[in-house]
């Protein structure tokens, strides 16, 4: 029960799953690995909106959870939304086990700008972090530098940081 496990739903670039390795590693403390691509439940597409619905997604990916897991983070290139909002970036089991991120609202290429590969890194990496802090127990920060921040919008994330402020950091160790 030492790892975090990476699982791409779809495809998911490598390189960025393996750039994400060791800054998971220096907040979490824990070994991440990569595991193999789980195929997306095209049940939960929804033609009109062009998303998918996060939460039959979930379900599903709980039956396939790793044993030896401690923490699982499903990343998808896919738009997701849920009941009430139009788009969600990710969602987490509060103090469970597993946490789903989408990442492709955090490309700038997505707003018809042009791609800025540094920045769309740093916004996967904090969204990781945001929704593996909640699997933690980790609650949302009035300080807009938290990493556990809440994220309205792509401002949200650009404006936080990747890491926590120091009573996150303090509250994650004692949970480590
Ligand atoms: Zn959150
Ligand atoms: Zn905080």
């Amino acid at each position: 029960m030492e790892n975090i496990y990476l699982v791409p739903i779809g495809e998911i670039d490598k390189a960025l799953l393996e750039k994400l390795i060791e800054p998971l590693h220096d907040r979490f403390k824990l070994t991440v690995e990569i595991s193999a691509s789980l195929p997306i439940l095209e049940e939960a597409y929804n033609f009109k909106r062009n998303q998918y619905l996060a939460s039959p997604i979930l379900d599903q990916l709980k039956k396939n959870i790793q044993p030896d897991a401690k923490k699982t983070l499903w990343i998808i290139d896919k738009d997701l939304y849920t009941y009430g909002l139009n788009f969600i970036f990710g969602l987490a089991d509060i103090k469970g086990q597993a946490c789903l991120i989408s990442i492709i609202r955090l490309r700038e290429s997505y707003y018809g700008k042009s791609e800025d590969k540094e920045l769309f890194f740093e916004r996967v990496l904090k969204e990781a972090v945001h929704e593996l802090g909640h699997t933690f127990g980790l609650r949302h920060c009035e300080n807009p530098k938290c990493v556990m921040h809440f994220s309205n919008s792509l401002l949200d994330t650009d404006i936080k940081e990747a890491d926590f402020c120091d009573r996150h950091q303090a509250e994650l160790e004692k949970k480590l």
